[in-house]
């Protein structure tokens, strides 16, 4: 099987009660699909999310990529990617410094390729030495998606990327978003709670509820 595979995975998060946020989910994405995880607040899209990434610990269940089975392998070795509701930018480091965060290791010239790459990518060309401090909301959010696509991840998860856009730029950067994951061909699970974002964005939607894939 070639891309994402999770069997019958359940997170419960120990406690007084313990609460089960997911339970017994299976789904499956294929090389350069995008799919997205649509449900209500509090339905447990972020812990399965956390999960398939390696945040999260699972309490059942495998998580295999290209057959590959990596539910115990450490985030970093994973080769997911992960893009969060805010961004979650370094505010003392440039567009472009942001964006090499995850790059590190390759040489100087090749770096700044990649990196005016991305730019392109995103929209954002000629802003690399911009403070992300002096950027839209918007464009925040799309530096954050270029730096998470920066070191070629084989999976990009995204949670809430766009929920912290006014609604009308909401639906503009879902567009690009939609525009950029395919250009880059990547395999990709996008969290929402917005359905019409869902359908903006993804190819195939599946719904959550109560921790259980409906
Ligand atoms: P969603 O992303 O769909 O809003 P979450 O996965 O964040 O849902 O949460 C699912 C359930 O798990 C909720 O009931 C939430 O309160 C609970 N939960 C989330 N994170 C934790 C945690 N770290 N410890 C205990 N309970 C948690
Ligand atoms: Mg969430």
């Amino acid at each position: 099987m070639s891309g994402l595979d999770v069997r019958g995975v359940s997170v419960v998060y120990p406690g007084k009660p313990p609460v089960t946020a997911v339970d017994d989910a299976s789904l499956t994405v294929d090389k350069g699909e995008i799919v997205a995880l649509l449900g209500p607040s509090g339905c447990g899209k972020s812990s399965l999310l956390g999960a398939i990434v390696g945040i999260v610990e699972t309490t059942a269940g495998t998580v295999a990529f290209d057959g590959e089975d990596v539910t115990s392998t450490p985030v970093h070795e994973r080769g997911f990617g992960l893009v969060f509701q805010d961004g979650q930018l370094f505010p003392h480091l440039t567009v472009g410094g942001n964006i090499a965060y995850g790059i590190h290791s390759l040489p100087r010239a090749q770096r700044d390729a990649r990196v005016a790459e991305l730019l392109e990518l995103v929209g954002l060309e000629g802003l690399a030495h911009r403070k992300v401090t002096e950027l839209s909301g918007g464009q925040r959010q799309r530096v954050a998606l270029a730096r998470s696509l920066a070191p070629s991840p084989r999976l990009l998860c995204l949670d809430e990327p766009l929920s912290s856009l006014d609604a009308e730029l909401r639906q503009r950067v879902a567009d690009d978003l939609r525009e950029v994951l395919t250009a880059s061909g990547i395999t990709a699970l996008m969290v929402t709670h917005d359905p019409a974002e869902a359908e903006r964005v993804a190819s195939r939607v599946l719904r959550m509820d109560a921790g259980r894939l409906v």
